[in-house]
């Protein structure tokens, strides 16, 4: 992935449609040439496009910023790998509400990210501040519940059976980010780049803010017509359960 700042290289381009599509899908204006019904009954408006999960078009948002993460891990870490199965438990008691499957998931693998040689885990997370269960609460309330409510299932198995450590990543449909993990992202990439951190953390701000609005045209324009036959793994399991609790779509 280039680190530079010209509008070619960063993707920005938006077609003309897209980019008028771009205040409707912040502000929930009404979206013209769209069905007035989703398939399931609902009123299609903005917020329910964007948890509407006939399509799969939300899972592709999730893939598509958990690729996009892993590309920019992969500038300053080593030993990257996407989905990587965790090990298998052997015998190690976990806190109640530790995921213990056997074939569990996470989004990525990397070493080198918080210490110099530590494996760390991540999971990145979309959800959309907008929704009715999210009405009494801040953004910053919204990611400190998807991270804790993930690290009561994940970080003590990540730490006694992997020795690694887990990193939570919440974002929004809004262009929203939880802090911590992308401050340490743009120190690592300001250190090899010989950049300023402010510099870094303005690039990796921008890219992923467009990664997102990106996924939430898609998740507006996208097709629902007909359900995907997809090999669905434990972390998609996942995001659907936590959507399950959004939407009455099902
Ligand atoms: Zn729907």
């Amino acid at each position: 992935m280039a680190y530079c700042d010209s509008t070619e290289d960063m993707n920005f381009d938006l077609t003309k449609r897209e980019f008028r599509d771009t205040p409707r899908s912040r502000y929930d204006w009404p979206i013209p040439d769209s069905p007035s019904i989703c398939v399931y009954g609902f009123s299609f408006t903005v917020d329910h496009a964007m948890i509407c999960q006939r399509g799969d078009l939300i899972l592709q948002r999730h893939n598509e910023i958990r690729d996009l993460e892993a590309e920019l891990l992969d500038m300053v870490c080593y030993d990257l790998a996407i989905e990587p199965t965790l090990q298998p438990l052997a015998g190690e008691e976990l806190n109640r509400g530790a995921n213990t499957a056997t074939d569990a998931r996470l989004d990525e693998h990397s070493r080198g990210f918080w210490e110099r040689q530590g494996a760390a885990l991540f999971y990145t997370l979309v959800c959309h501040p907008n929704a009715d269960s999210y009405k009494e609460l801040s953004p910053k309330q919204i990611y400190k519940l998807h991270e804790d409510e993930k690290k009561r299932k994940y970080a003590s198995r990540i730490i006694s059976v992997q020795n690694g450590t887990f990193t939570p990543l919440a974002l929004t449909t809004t262009g929203g980010m939880s802090q911590r993990y992308h401050s340490r992202l743009a120190e690592l990439i300001s250190t090899k780049k010989q950049e300023d951190y402010a510099i870094a953390i303005a690039w990796i701000r921008r890219k992923v803010s467009f990664a997102i609005l990106r996924t939430a045209l898609v998740c507006l324009r996208g097709k629902r017509s007909r359900r995907r036959q997809t090999n669905f793994q434990d972390n998609d399991l996942e995001i659907e359960k936590e959507l399950a609790g959004l939407t009455k779509c099902f």
